[in-house]
């Protein structure tokens, strides 16, 4: 299953940060979830803890946002968030496009105990 690799991957980021910070548990971590980004988010819900299980993170609340796909046109430089699944430019329909925001997880906070 995908979403628990990226789940692992995941609370092993957030260990991270709590052994850093010399905290013993971990409350609460918040991730931006792109919606391009290839995973689900209710999957990735699901398989957290599972993922947390025997670590300082076991029983944190996940809570995802998701960040819409944001492209950003080579030829009229305009940013547009894209309806269809279509990588082209929603001012000039150019496909020479850039993909700015919405391809990626990001871990954006931890909250520690
Ligand atoms: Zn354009």
């Amino acid at each position: 299953m995908h979403e628990l690799s990226i789940a692992m991957a995941l609370v092993a980021r957030i260990e991270e940060a709590r052994k850093e910070a010399g905290a013993d548990r971990v409350a609460r971590a918040t991730v931006r979830l792109g919606a391009w980004s290839g995973v689900q988010a209710e999957a990735l819900a699901m398989a957290f803890p599972f993922a947390a299980e025997n670590t300082g993170t076991a029983g944190a609340r996940l809570d995802i946002v998701s960040v819409p796909v944001k492209l950003h046109c080579r030829a009229c430089r305009g940013d547009t968030e894209p309806d269809t699944i279509l990588a082209v430019c929603g001012s000039c329909g150019s496909d020479d496009v850039e993909m700015v925001a919405g391809r990626d997880l990001i871990l954006e906070t931890v909250t520690l105990e």
